[in-house]
């Protein structure tokens, strides 16, 4: 197991400034190889800090392996392997003294199926991401934290008066609201999502989506998703990922979303965005 970075001792979590402008991807000629595979070729992105940035295109392009390379997720394949850099910052990811501990909490995973630990209380959810970070804080502040974190994923007002009560006992909605709080709970500069409202219904998938542009003051957002509606609905700019006939997932267009719906450079694009393939 690898050692969890201690946190200043005794040290509540910073509070985030809203302005802060942590908190900048930047993806450098990203390749990525599940054995002898190659998967992805040359991706190169920069997601702004404060920004919305939306993965599009075709299932098995390889937006999920890019989204998770992007904090060193895909590390758990053990036959993954990869080239190119990931900046946070202008700081290496995969730089070798960087810890494991450090990337993760500085940039946080939403998955596509919500998975709060399903006995433990919404409460414990919420913090669950202090200890595993390393991060110290008193039962004041954890009260003030989860409240905090709630309010932002939008999910106080549903659950304040049941905060011991099991996560598993949430709507799907509730569930994924509660993920998203458990995430901002250590402070993250980016939020990745991978199709956080595909198993939802569209009432709470526009609750999250009213989320994501409210957390985008703080905490820079990269998000896969295959409704278009909705990366026109939450995104800054888009990249759209293709895997053409055997060849690797490749970005083929990105830029502001605006452009690249109303006036996409490549006729792929176009195509895609259009619901031609
Ligand atoms: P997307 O999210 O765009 O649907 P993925 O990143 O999940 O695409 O997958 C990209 C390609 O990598 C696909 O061909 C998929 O089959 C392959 N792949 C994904 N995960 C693994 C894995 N753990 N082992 C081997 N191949 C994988
Ligand atoms: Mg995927």
């Amino acid at each position: 197991p690898e050692a969890v970075r201690p946190g200043p001792a005794g040290a509540p979590p910073s509070p985030a400034g809203p302005s802060s402008p942590a908190g900048a991807l930047d993806a450098r000629s990203v390749s990525a190889w599940f054995g002898e595979r190659k998967v992805l070729d040359r991706v190169s992105l920069e997601m702004p800090a404060g920004r919305v940035t939306a993965l599009i295109g075709p299932s098995g392009c390889g937006k999920s392996t890019f989204l998770r390379i992007l904090n060193r997720m895909h590390e758990l394949v053990p036959a993954a392997s990869l080239a190119g850099e990931v900046l946070l910052d202008g700081e290496d990811v995969y730089a070798p003294e960087r810890r494991l501990t450090e990337a993760r909490r500085d940039i946080g995973m939403v998955f596509q199926k919500p998975n709060p630990f399903p006995a433990m209380s919404i409460y414990d959810n919420v913090v669950a991401g202090l200890r595993l970070t390393g991060i110290r804080a008193s039962r004041a502040e954890k009260d003030r934290l989860v409240e905090e974190c709630l309010t932002k994923a939008g999910l106080w007002r549903e659950v304040a008066d049941r905060l011991r009560q099991p996560g598993g006992a949430l709507s799907g909605g509730q569930q994924q609201r509660l993920c998203i709080a458990r995430s901002l709970a250590v402070r993250p500069k980016v939020l990745l999502m991978d199709e956080p409202c595909s198993a939802l219904d569209p009432t709470s998938t526009r609750r999250i989506e009213q989320t994501i542009r409210e957390l985008v003051d703080e905490v820079t957002i990269v998000i896969v998703t295959h409704n278009m509606q909705q990366a026109q609905r939450v995104s800054d700019r888009c990249a759209f990922f293709l895997a053409e006939q055997g060849t690797p997932g490749a970005v083929v267009e990105h830029g502001p979303t605006e452009a690249m719906f109303t006036a996409p450079v490549d006729q792929r694009t176009s195509d895609y965005v259009n619901g031609r393939f």
